[in-house]
């Protein structure tokens, strides 16, 4: 799939906040990355790390104190280099259909869900059939959200946090956008619905019409996400962000699987989980604002040599001086 014409193409993203008193924090460093027609690419890291400001940047969402550097090709389009015009009416909601970090924020407080998602449905898909037809397809939306059908005469504020998000869930699915961008579309959800929305997202991108086939339905995932065991249900592929760098470019069955990730965070991640090795990483990522010179993991790292004192380039998909090896044997893991 990767060989596959990019639907976004990632080249050296590079996001600095000013702050009062000239300091600057960096908040994303060199971001390079593709995301291909039907495929999911999950973009994974701790709270902080910079995955929700590299989503922002994506849609010119960014505070007024932000400095971006790079490109981001959406198509023939740089998303970093376009005006708001055109971010407002061609960007999002056409061209990137957005399920976003903070749905509340996202849904207008003063109109029922149901008008939110009949006006998303005759905007972005004008279906023929009038009144009746727009119903139809705005309780099709929620239903393929799992967001329940007789809360649509509901406005926001009446909606639980999982309700919201699954709402927010839906608008995000009406229209043919070719990059969906889904920031913590899990928050707020119980695991059975953390499954069934990530499957959603996965299936909007998926070719389900034939017998078996994938049909090509031109469109990309990208999921940003702290939720690993989302990320490992529905992505082919792995970005693992830490400190505002992406270290690890992996193919999502050998990050979660066998070998495993080869960077140390990575591996750190994985044995935090309770149903892996249960043991935090020890320590706390660097403030971004203070970062070090050489590999920011370098104070949790347990292979830390001189060497690290250097910042690892990206080379071979892996950032680091001293990554693990490309095992055969998940029992050879060190
Ligand atoms: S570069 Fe060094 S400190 Fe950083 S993750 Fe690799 S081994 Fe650890």
């Amino acid at each position: 799939m990767t060989e596959r014409a990019p639907v976004l193409s990632v080249r050296g993203l590079s996001v600095r906040f000013l702050m009062p008193g000239g300091r600057r924090v960096a908040a994303v460093t060199d971001a390079h990355f593709d995301v291909a027609a039907g495929e999911c690419l999950a973009l994974i890291g701790e709270s902080g790390c910079g995955k929700s400001v590299l989503a922002s940047a994506l849609l010119g969402l960014l505070p007024g104190n932000a400095q971006t550097a790079g490109r981001a090709l959406l198509g023939e389009l740089d998303l970093l280099a376009a005006d708001e015009r055109t971010l407002a009416r061609t960007v999002r909601g056409r061209l990137i259909g957005l399920v976003p970090q903070s749905p509340a924020a996202h849904l207008t407080p003063v109109r029922t869900v149901r008008a939110q998602l009949e006006e998303t449905v005759a905007e972005l898909t004008a279906p023929r059939g009038g009144r009746k037809a727009l119903r139809a397809a705005a309780e099709a939306a929620a239903e393929r959200a799992a967001f329940p059908v007789d809360h649509l005469d509901h406005h926001p504020h009446e909606l639980s946090g999982g309700l919201a998000q699954r709402a927010a869930t839906a608008l995000a699915l009406v229209g043919d956008a070719p990059l969906l961008l889904a920031d913590e579309p899990t928050t707020g959800l119980d695991r059975d619905l953390v499954d069934h929305t990530v499957d959603e997202l996965r299936r909007h991108v998926d070719n389900t019409e034939g017998a078996g086939a994938r049909p090509d339905t031109g469109r990309a995932l990208l999921l940003i996400t702290h939720d690993l065991a989302a990320a490992e249900r529905i992505a082919d592929r792995v970005a693992l962000m830490y400190a505002g760098r992406i270290v690890e470019l992996a193919d999502a069955t050998a990050f979660f699987g066998a070998p495993g990730p080869r960077h140390p965070y990575g591996r750190g991640l994985l044995d935090a989980l309770p149903d892996r090795a249960f043991a935090p990483i020890p320590g706390l990522p660097p403030e971004l604002g203070a970062l070090p010179d050489g590999c920011a993991f370098a104070a949790r790292c347990d292979r830390t040599t001189d060497a690290c004192a250097a910042m690892p380039p990206l080379g071979g998909q892996v950032a680091c001086h001293h990554p693990h090896a490309v095992l055969t044997k998940a029992a050879d893991r060190a």
